[in-house]
């Protein structure tokens, strides 16, 4: 066997979303230095806003302003924050009830060590320096210092609207995680840092998997039996990419495609080049590229053979 292959993975998408009327009220306030909740028709502040009743699904739309200053009702503590998070040293996730608001806020609570946070500890907001309209402007809260934890009042009405007020949220999304191929993959890969592309063999249907995933999904048995394919294949359909995705490296348009190796049951996916992007073609012969000490192929180009026969890869589509 192979030593264990595990690699670094990271899954970005970042989304953009306007942000309504409620919303966008409550994070210019944060911009502002100021919270706003949203009052129910029986009377109750909801802080964040919503723009119904979570009860009743009724439109809301009476702002209130409520304290910056609030109540730990739970709380966990954070012993390594990773990337991203609003502080890089360690730190409590709170739910804050503010004053005058009669539900609570998740945010991050600057406290020396977990023997500092409890559940009723009274804390306020510290404000980012530099806010832009965002639930971070909030940076975190701290605990409130002795002889400033008394309650403050009730919510009082938000009247009239915020200036140049923002109306579009971008969220960065993010996951990083550890990759393990497994037993079947880990050895296809293997393979590749020689160069070569193998998959696995189904004893029941006998189809070739391409990369393997160690089972044929089909008959549910394990496949064991290595084969080695192409390295030539087949075009079996592709598309012309013409949006360019943030860091990708090679010009658009570009065509990517599916390829039947020789001797493969499915097709894999790779990128087509050496060719006009408009002679791509369903049929074209291919073969891999390698550059570099790269442990896959870089792209695949046209062999200068006949085009393949459709009846010998539509089984493959
Ligand atoms: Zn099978």
């Amino acid at each position: 066997m192979p030593d264990v292959l595990t690699a670094p993975l990271v899954v970005e998408f970042p989304f953009t979303r306007s942000l309504g009327p409620v919303l966008s009220a409550f994070l210019t306030g944060l911009r502002e230095r100021v919270v706003l909740g949203i009052r129910t028709r029986d009377g109750r502040v909801l802080v964040p806003p919503a723009e119904y009743d979570p009860v009743t699904g009724e439109d809301l739309h009476a702002l209130v302003r409520t304290a910056a200053t609030g109540t730990v009702t739970t709380w966990a503590w954070n012993p390594a924050p990773r990337r991203g998070q609003p502080l890089a040293t360690p730190f409590a996730w709170v739910l804050v009830r503010l004053d005058g608001a009669d539900t609570a806020l998740l945010h991050a609570l600057d406290a020396p060590g977990p023997e500092a946070v409890r559940t009723g500890l009274r804390v306020r907001v510290r404000w980012a320096a530099r806010r832009t309209g965002a639930i971070t402007d909030i940076a975190c809260f701290e605990p409130c210092p002795p002889g400033t934890d008394a309650p403050a009042g009730p919510a009082v009405p938000h009247d009239g609207v915020f200036p140049d007020p923002v109306t579009i949220l971008t969220t960065p999304a993010r996951l990083d995680y550890t990759y393990t191929p497994g037993r079947a993959l880990g050895r296809h890969l293997a393979a590749l840092a020689d160069r070569r592309i193998t998959g696995e063999r189904c004893p029941s249907c006998h189809k070739v998997y391409v990369p393997p995933r160690g089972a044929c999904p089909t008959c549910a048995v394990a496949t064991g039996e290595q084969v080695e394919v192409g390295p030539r294949g087949t075009v079996t359909t592709f598309c012309v990419v013409n949006i360019k995705a943030r860091n990708l490296t090679i010009d658009v348009p570009y065509v990517y495609a599916h390829i039947a190796l020789d001797g493969a049951g499915l097709a894999l996916h790779g990128r087509i080049a050496g060719i006009p992007c408009d002679q791509v073609r369903m049929g074209l012969r291919v073969e891999p590229v390698w550059t570099g000490d790269a442990r896959h192929p870089d792209h695949y180009r046209p062999t200068g053979e006949p085009d393949a026969a459709y009846d010998t890869y539509k089984e493959l589509l």
